[in-house]
């Protein structure tokens, strides 16, 4: 079985070891048996199909890195767009939560368009929402707990499923207790940290997920015995961070 990952534009958007996602990504699969592929796809890229692409990972970046890449990935957006729609998994980090939505205002007022794949909006607010966060799983995931580091001045308004309920820290606007969205088999959210090595139960997810959809995968004990030690770890993460 091979897995193909995008990781997109990784020198513009990669912050706060974004770049860990895919790492943890390619080594899951290879401990399982599974060969990634990876491909880096970057604002030079003139590669006109992704649709061979079975992850796709966005990470975070600064408002400027957002424009950049808005301007180079707006060219993909209804592909990217039938993508989602046909199950597509993607990982969105931050910046490129924001850039999956309708548009973001930054803190001056001005406005870094969004692909408009989804109808949120975000809106830079005083005072940057900035620490370690827990939240609580919307996917039925063990362990239910989900943990990050934030920093976003952005506040995301949306009324799609969120990816957690927030336990402690901000989420997407530290007002409704939400953080990230999930469509199909599509998550955005402010988690960075990086995310996944952090959560090795939603990496598996998402592995399990594009497992599904290209060979028809019922559960990850088809292809290998999950490891039942790193979730504990994983344990040993929450407690710290409950700290
Ligand atoms: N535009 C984002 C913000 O709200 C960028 C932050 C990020 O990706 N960490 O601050």
């Amino acid at each position: 079985m091979e897995l193909n990952i995008y990781h997109m534009y990784p020198e513009v958007l990669n912050l706060y070891g974004d770049i860990g996602n895919v790492v943890c990504l390619k080594k899951r699969c290879e401990w399982s048996g599974i060969t990634p592929k990876i491909t880096n796809f970057d604002i030079n890229s003139e590669k006109k199909d992704l649709k061979d692409g079975d992850i796709f990972f966005i990470g975070g970046g600064s408002d400027r890195s957002q424009n950049i890449v808005y301007s180079h990935f707006r060219k993909y957006t209804e592909q990217f767009k039938e993508i989602i729609e046909d199950n597509g998994v993607v990982l969105a980090i931050c910046g490129g939560y924001q850039l999956l939505g309708e548009k973001y205002i930054d803190s001056a007022g001005n406005e870094v368009p969004g692909l408009g794949i989804f109808n949120y909006s975000t809106l830079s607010e005083e005072g940057r929402l900035i620490g370690n966060i827990i939240i609580e799983n919307q996917l039925n995931l063990l362990p239910k707990t989900i943990v990050g580091f934030e920093n976003h001045g952005g506040r995301t308004y949306s009324d799609y499923k969120p990816l957690g309920i927030v336990k402690t820290g901000y989420g997407n606007n530290g007002k409704d207790m939400k953080e990230g969205i999930v469509y199909k088999n599509c998550i955005g959210t402010y988690l960075h940290g990086p995310l996944l090595p952090k959560n090795p139960h939603l990496a598996d997810y998402l592995i399990l997920k594009a497992l599904e959809r290209k060979y028809g995968t019922k559960s990850l004990n088809e292809v290998t015995e999950v490891n039942e030690f790193e979730y504990l770890a994983h344990d040993k993460v929450i407690e710290m961070y409950s700290k």
